[in-house]
């Protein structure tokens, strides 16, 4: 059984064939896949998976950081009255994006310390996303407290492992970036050990080897947990089993 932590699959990407990617997924040994929100308008579209799909999906919902601009306040009002309404398992995805644009960094900051508080007001746990800013990201966690997180296609060194953890219960998700020749993550996945790996397909991006390039789906995620298992010198089925054990822990499932 695995857990997929990260996967949209409520996207545009897969509005033809859905229905068969959830298939392909179930055979591969995923039974459960976490769809975090990214903005607005993905809201409903996330729902319909969600809702067709209650054996083998949950959700969380947040407003992304690459979502933020100008408008980011009625942004956040709508995203909130979701989250209120709707059942869900974390917030997420939030955090801190300076990779493809730094305009909105002091928005950025706001808006990711806004939706930790409502985690913090729920008892929920976080799933952070962080490209080029993990000073940032740390910064802002550290004034901002909360019980669990999930640092989300993490990509960082052993010594940023170690910095995380100093702010709070890290578990970090591993995808297919963790395949490519030049990702060089062994050393970080050592650092993490068994205990707070996640694994994730961030579908449709991030295709592991072989299908690097590719549209990705939740199937695939099998090619990120061989690589793990030869990383750490373990069973496939003991890297499985570590991991879904970990996503349920943190999602509180
Ligand atoms: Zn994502």
């Amino acid at each position: 059984m695995i857990f997929d932590t990260h996967t949209h699959i409520y996207l545009p990407e897969f509005e033809e064939d859905c229905n068969l990617v959830i298939e392909r997924a179930k055979e591969a040994g995923v039974t459960i896949m976490m769809l975090p929100n990214v903005d607005v308008e993905t809201i409903s579209p996330l729902k319909k998976v969600l809702e067709s799909n209650a054996d083998c999906c949950v959700a969380a919902m947040g407003l992304h950081p690459t979502s933020v601009a100008e408008d980011y306040k009625a942004r956040l009002d709508e995203i909130f009255r979701e989250l209120e309404n709707g059942e869900y398992k974390a917030v997420g995805e939030v955090g801190v994006d300076l990779y493809w644009d730094k305009t909105f960094r002091a928005e950025q900051l706001e808006v990711f310390a806004e939706q930790l508080r409502w985690a913090a007001t729920k008892s929920l746990p976080v799933i952070i996303h962080n490209r080029e800013a993990i000073d940032d990201t740390i910064a802002v966690l550290r004034q901002n407290p909360i019980e669990r997180f999930v640092m989300h296609s993490f990509g960082g060194s052993p010594n940023d492992v170690k910095r995380v953890r100093e702010v709070g219960d890290a578990y970090f998700g591993i995808n297919g970036v963790a395949t490519f020749k030049n990702a060089r993550l062994e050393d970080t996945i050592k650092e993490i050990g068994l205990d707070r790996l996640v694994v994730e397909t961030d579908a449709p991006y991030l295709s592991p080897v072989p299908y690097r390039g590719k549209r990705n789906e939740p199937a695939y995620i099998v090619n990120t947990v061989y690589k793990i298992a030869e990383v750490l010198s373990v069973s496939k089925e003991e890297v499985e089993k570590a991991t879904f054990d970990n996503a349920c822990r943190l999602f509180s499932l």
